[in-house]
């Protein structure tokens, strides 16, 4: 089944109707604005996992993973693991950004910069989940933006994994050296399928991050960030790899010898910030009357819900006779006359209704 990028609580309701026969699963509690949040249970093991995706509601790649990844699960070819382990499951923690497709929740809070004050019922609801369940592993499911490559020289970040500080030093703690085993074990399984697309991701301590705060308490915590894979902005080529990374991990973890090395995980190459969606080559540039001549311009695709889809508007972002950012795409404007490509900007926003289809995300 093939979600695109918006997931809004219906689709996780529908999924777990229809698997309601095999499926254990409670309300954990209520968003702001009164929508419930799920919690599934499955195995019986020892092994305590904990995993939670979608806190930030547009988030959606990690949690369409999970539709494949809980059907796995259940598969009787995994009665192994069911008896290894116990997955405690909150697959869209915020139901309210989900529907709205905002990282925010309805309070206009961001619920990963809110671990110490918990002000938001979704942050309370996580946390007493953490604290009833005490679990061996967390695993923090997210989504980035289509901006970081895996290392200067590397291509799009399609998965990046970070095992978060639990200080301001950034110590090796027990439980961070713990995830960053893991981590490495996930790289090494999927590095040969994905070369130049895995990233780590930057581990400056943030107490205010749930992630940060579960290391700090002791628990190895791994998290996941699903990126772009070249052409896939609807991410269904990257849920096939977030999926793939959550097998491996679970494979690893049910053998439990941590044989990789903390040099093994920082070897993964570090999250650069320095791609675009697109760069247009040969282009004249209009802004407030002024033209400038045979550019490069750099332009972002804002995300935004329209009409229960997501859709994907070119915005400028940046321009130059040489510009310094990797592109996801590059186009050359065939034109003779360079008067034909003269494209103008007012508040930042393309103007010359000529680009729409080129420079569409489609195209
Ligand atoms: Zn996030």
């Amino acid at each position: 089944m093939i979600y695109k990028r918006y997931f809004p609580p219906k689709i996780l309701n529908d999924f777990l109707k229809n698997h309601n026969d095999r499926l254990d699963y409670n309300i954990l509690g209520h968003s702001v604005s009164d929508l419930p949040i799920y919690e599934l249970n499955i195995g019986t093991g020892k092994k305590r996992i904990l995993m939670w995706s979608q806190m930030h509601g547009n988030e959606s790649t990690t949690t369409k993973a999970l539709l494949d990844f809980i059907p796995w699960l259940l598969d009787s070819n995994q009665k192994n693991l069911l008896n290894t382990f116990t997955f405690y499951i909150i697959p869209q923690l915020n139901p309210d950004g989900a529907e709205a497709y905002t990282r925010l929740n309805a309070n206009q809070f961001d619920l990963n910069r809110d671990a110490i004050e918990l002000s938001q019922p979704e942050s309370l609801l996580l946390r007493s989940a953490y604290d009833r369940i005490t679990p061996d592993y967390a695993l923090n499911l997210h989504g980035q933006r289509t901006i970081y490559s895996a290392g200067l020289n590397g291509g799009p970040a399609t998965l990046s994994f970070l095992a978060p500080s639990a200080d301001l030093d950034r110590s090796i703690t027990s439980a961070r050296k713990t995830a960053m085993s893991a981590i490495a074990s996930i790289y090494m399984a999927l590095c040969k399928e994905l070369p130049d697309g895995i990233g780590r991701y930057d581990d400056t301590f943030n107490p205010n991050c749930v992630g940060d705060t579960f290391t700090r308490k002791g628990t190895p915590t791994i998290l996941f960030e699903a990126g772009h894979y070249p052409g896939d902005y609807q991410r269904e080529i990257c849920r096939k790899f977030v999926f793939k990374a959550l097998k491996a991990l679970i494979n690893y973890l049910e053998n439990d010898n941590e044989v990789y090395s903390i040099e093994q995980y920082l070897k993964i190459p570090k999250n650069t910030d320095d791609y675009v969606d697109l760069i247009v080559s040969n282009i004249d540039i209009s802004v407030d009357g002024k033209i400038f001549k045979n550019q490069q311009l750099a332009i972002q695709y804002i995300e935004e819900l329209k009409d229960g889809e997501v859709i994907f508007t070119p915005s400028f972002h940046d321009f130059g006779s040489q510009l310094s950012q990797k592109a996801h795409r590059y186009i050359n404007l065939p034109f003779d006359d360079l008067s034909d490509s003269i494209l103008y900007f007012k508040d930042k926003i393309i103007k010359n209704t000529k680009f729409d289809k080129l420079f569409s995300v489609n195209h």
